[in-house]
């Protein structure tokens, strides 16, 4: 199976963060213009998520036009065009698209409150930002969101 990879246009930042969060690899440039984007899609084989209609068909064989403004409904377009499902718990940093690496949880007890180190034993670090994610910051609630079937 192909993992399908993601380039969203500049109106679709919040449905970039939520792609990552369901784990796949989505990126999102906020300037650039259409040539360029349409470039880019195809030169790293990456779906282009777009809401110009314009834009979408200068380049059919890459673009997928979203209808909806609302980003839950946009979620659940893309999800029902390419059949997703939520890959993981959460491996990509939702802010930068980067990997995030496990964290030992004697390191991320120096960086994060004392009750979250108490209740949780596994963390994830993003390499950029360097957030820190743990099972009841997002986990839950995106698995909540996104039963995996
Ligand atoms: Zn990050």
């Amino acid at each position: 199976m192909v993992i399908p990879k993601f380039l969203a246009d500049c109106m679709l930042g919040k449905l970039a963060r939520w792609l990552r969060i369901l784990g796949y690899d989505t990126k999102y440039l906020r300037y650039l213009d259409d040539a360029k984007i349409i470039a880019l899609a195809r030169f790293e084989h990456r779906i282009l998520l777009t809401k110009d209609r314009d834009l979408a068909k200068r380049a059919p064989d890459v673009a997928y036009l979203i209808f909806s403004s609302r980003v839950e409904e946009q979620v659940q377009e893309v999800i029902n065009a390419f059949r997703l499902t939520c890959l993981t718990h959460l491996t990509r940093c939702p802010h930068c698209n980067e990997l995030l690496f496990d964290l030992p949880p004697e390191e991320a007890k120096k960086e994060i409150p004392l009750f979250v180190s108490l209740t949780f034993s596994q963390f994830k670090k993003c390499p950029k930002c360097h957030r820190i994610y743990w099972p009841g910051t997002h986990w839950q609630k995106i698995i909540r969101t996104f039963p995996s079937s």
